[in-house]
């Protein structure tokens, strides 16, 4: 096995659980190619750990053990998968959902592998190619633990569709059963059918699920304008929480589709709620010159910020998006405010939301603040793995 050895100043780092050593800090290794396992050296050339080595990315080594006792290796990823499902067991009510992260990569120490689960099926995505030689035996492990219907492969993170038609990191399934058009899930009871061939991510954001709860809790008898819908997991939390009108906007036509299916699947009257293709800016400007107000608006845009140098101008963005959805929320009616950049930590979200809140001229009282729910743990020492922001406020 190839090794490298790690730069003193990182070795505590690595021994603390952070998963990441960036190709800029560490030596070259030689001679290693994409996806293979190698030993990482502390002091004195001793074995400190092993990770997976990705030629291409900045992120040249993702940690996968510190131990001694646990070799990287498939005995080792049906630990990591069967430690990962006892753990949703153990936090998630799955007799009300069926539908949650299996595997949350670095935060279930099987750094840059994402499974999700969706009523028996697993949706498995890499945000590297250096387990695309390791493919065949995560599926072992998966199946093992989880005797899923099926595992369908929904690429790399970061292709475009496309990109990698005949390669390696084609969608496809995997093992078992073709996914259906439409598996059709519960959360908190809640019934969504997700696409997971055409949808993003792996089908649903289901980083919102108890954040999708909450809303339910406070909806009943409020008009509710749901902007970035995609396929209407808040709005439909809030129809059947009992809102009397539910308006759901984004800029995808797809998504607006899978909003009014997911609308009649639950039994709800879909002309009773507005179902808008449309850009939530745009939207946002033809409501107030309307002068059209709502009891609750929700505000869950997609990443503005992608990279660290493009802060400033998401910061902009974000202010200028939450201080207009702001103005449309009646008097100490609720606003509920979501970021999924990890580049905006909370601290400045909090922030853009108190000059948000400023520019709109109103003050806010924050009822709750949230972060990712248990099945996207995350490891403490890695705080870069932080990634959501939900804040939900009365605006006076
Ligand atoms: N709240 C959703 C997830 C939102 S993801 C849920 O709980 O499932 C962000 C969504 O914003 C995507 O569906 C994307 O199509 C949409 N989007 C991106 N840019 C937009 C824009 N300018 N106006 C409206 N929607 C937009």
């Amino acid at each position: 096995m190839p090794s490298v050895v790690v730069p003193d100043r990182l070795t505590s780092h690595v021994a603390a659980g952070h998963p990441w050593l960036y190709a800029d800090a560490v030596p070259a290794i030689a001679g290693a190619r994409t996806g293979e396992l190698v030993t990482l050296l502390g002091q004195g050339r001793k074995p400190i750990g092993q990770a997976i080595f990705d030629a291409e990315s900045p992120i040249a080594l993702r940690v996968l053990t510190t131990r001694r006792d646990e070799p990287a290796g498939p005995a080792l990823w049906r630990r990591r998968v069967a430690d990962a499902w006892a753990l949703r067991r153990a936090t998630l009510d799955l007799g009300r959902t069926d539908a949650f992260r299996l595997l949350h990569g670095e935060g279930d120490r099987l750094p840059g592998v994402v499974v999700d689960h969706y009523a028996g099926f697993l949706v498995l995505k890499l945000d590297t190619p250096a387990w695309l030689p390791h493919l065949h035996d995560l599926c072992a492990a998966l199946v093992e633990v989880c005797e899923p219907r099926g595992i369908f492969f929904k690429g790399l993170s970061g292709a475009r569709t496309g990109d990698d038609e005949q390669g390696p990191g084609r969608a496809r399934t995997l093992v078992g059963d073709d996914p259906p058009v439409h598996i059709d899930v519960r959360e908190h009871g809640m019934r969504l059918l997700v696409d997971v061939r055409r949808g993003q991510k792996t089908g649903l954001f289901l980083d919102q699920r108890e954040n999708r709860a909450l809303v339910r809790q406070v909806s009943r008898g409020r008009r509710v304008l749901n902007l970035f819908s995609y396929t209407g997991g808040f709005s439909l939390a809030a129809a059947l929480g009992g809102a009397t009108r539910v308006s759901s906007v984004d800029i995808a036509k797809g998504a607006i589709e899978g909003a009014r299916d997911n609308f009649a699947a639950n039994g709800l009257d879909t002309a009773a709620h507005a179902f808008v293709a449309a850009d939530a800016f745009e939207h946002l400007a033809a409501c107030a010159a309307a002068r059209e107000q709502f009891e609750l608006v929700i505000v869950d845009p997609p990443s503005f910020a992608p990279r660290k140098q493009a802060l400033r101008a998401a910061e902009s963005a974000y202010t200028r998006l939450n201080a207009a959805a702001i103005r449309q929320v009646t008097p100490g009616g609720l606003v509920a405010c979501a970021s999924c950049s990890s580049h905006v930590t909370m601290d400045l979200f909090l922030k853009i939301l108190r000059e948000s809140a400023r520019v709109a001229r109103r003050a806010l009282r924050v009822l709750e603040v949230r972060q990712e729910p248990a099945d996207h743990p995350t490891p403490l020492h890695f705080p870069e793995g932080r990634y959501l922001k939900f804040v939900l406020a009365v605006a006076e």
